[in-house]
């Protein structure tokens, strides 16, 4: 890869012929249309949303160094264009900028746009000279090299990664799906899946789920259809999962966003639920102050009421504890027994031990799914082993 340090490209030089695409949020062409700022393999532009772009131009007011930006050389038809390799994000704010995007505050406190700076302060920015490599060299070789690279501070994700490195049709295809705010369908899926459209959140969950259904990871899958001129496997899978949860459960409840939607429709969407019955457990389970993880309330009622580890049913607390240990303990001193109840029923040696405090578990007398509440008239300490035996809370 041959690279060449540019210091003679001022701001105004790079924001000729600036476009923003308000759709797509991406910045898309400069100097004088040679330059093209959003490539493919590049993120959409997050700067705003991070709220970065105004200290992008309060640095350039304040003289900072903005950092390298780097060009990938492409010739084509006999003129030299450019692709912003790195340094889209800081770009792409300072086009918005100047294009009456956003304000930055001035000294006094005010809104000021940029054609309501002082005429010093927009020369200031318009002849600001940007560091930029210019390289040349091959496809795979600048991917790889951008692979390793990160932007301005914000780190690329995983997914962005894997975007650029299999850049092409599918993930085009695949971003305008998953990766559009303007898709209306985007509200919906909030409700079930966590993260950030502009970080590729939902693209990320499409891709982990259809590749897990198949067995093979994101990069595989990725590389597998990266010449795909459809994404109707990636959308139907996704969209399959989506309407399942939608048609089971008929309330949405802010712990539903971020479980393991594709896992649970693998294993539970050929069962038939009666989705009233569904609801009327479910609201059972949130009114229940004994349930202390409302995020396994969908996983439990799903598998038929069964597995309450997953609820993580309130324990007894340990000013309980030790008064039930008291009266256990007096009960065994006047039988000569073992403290714990159920070693003082076994004709073994253990008929007669006394545990320690430390070597015992608070247990629910009658079981919390069947009714059994935690207070301590429903407590009895139990040695470890006969505990753990017990298992159902
Ligand atoms: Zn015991």
């Amino acid at each position: 890869m041959n690279t060449t340090l540019r210091t003679d490209i001022t701001v105004a030089q790079i924001c000729e012929g600036f476009v923003y695409n308000e759709l797509e949020g991406k910045g898309l062409f400069g100097l004088a249309g040679k330059l093209t700022i959003q490539p493919e393999y590049q993120r959409n532009y997050i700067y705003a949303k991070e709220n970065k772009e105004i200290a992008v131009i309060e640095s350039i007011l304040k003289g900072y160094p903005l950092g390298l930006i780097y060009f990938n050389t492409v010739i084509g038809d006999g003129t030299k264009r450019f692709e912003v390799l790195d340094g889209q994000q800081r770009i792409t704010s300072i086009g918005r900028f100047l294009t009456g995007k956003f304000a930055i505050q001035d000294a006094n406190g005010m809104q000021q746009y940029f054609s309501g700076l002082a005429k010093e302060l927009q020369d200031k920015i318009l002849n600001t000279v940007l560091l930029i490599y210019e390289c040349e060299g091959e496809e795979a070789e600048i991917k790889e090299w951008f692979k390793t690279i990160n932007i301005a501070g914000i780190p690329l994700n995983q997914q962005e990664i894997y975007n650029a490195v299999y850049c092409g049709e599918f993930v085009t295809k695949a971003k305008e799906e998953f990766s559009n705010s303007r898709n209306a369908n985007v509200q919906k899926w909030r409700a079930y899946v966590k993260g950030d459209v502009y970080r590729q959140a939902f693209l990320a969950a499409a891709l982990t789920w259809i590749s897990s259904a198949k067995g093979m990871s994101v990069e595989h899958y990725m590389s597998a259809h990266r010449h795909d001129k459809s994404i109707d496997e990636l959308k139907t899978y996704f969209c399959s999962v989506i309407d399942w949860i939608d048609s089971v459960f008929t309330d949405v409840e802010s712990e539903m966003c971020g479980l393991e939607w594709n896992r649970l429709y693998e294993i539970y969407h050929t069962t038939a639920y009666n989705p009233q019955e569904v609801h009327k457990k479910v609201q059972e389970l949130y009114a229940d102050s004994y349930v202390k993880s409302r995020k396994g309330i969908f996983e439990y009622v799903l598998g038929g009421c069964v597995d309450t580890k997953l609820l993580e049913v309130r324990v007894f607390d340990d000013a309980v504890k030790k008064i039930v240990y008291k009266q256990q303990m007096v009960k065994a001193k006047a039988d000569g027994k073992s403290n714990c109840p159920l070693c003082s029923l076994g004709n073994d040696n253990n008929n007669r031990k006394i545990w320690d405090l430390k070597d015992m578990d608070a247990d629910h007398v009658t079981a919390w799914s069947k009714g059994g509440t935690t207070d301590i008239r429903n407590c009895q300490m139990l040695c470890k082993t006969h505990n753990r035996a017990k298992g159902n809370r």
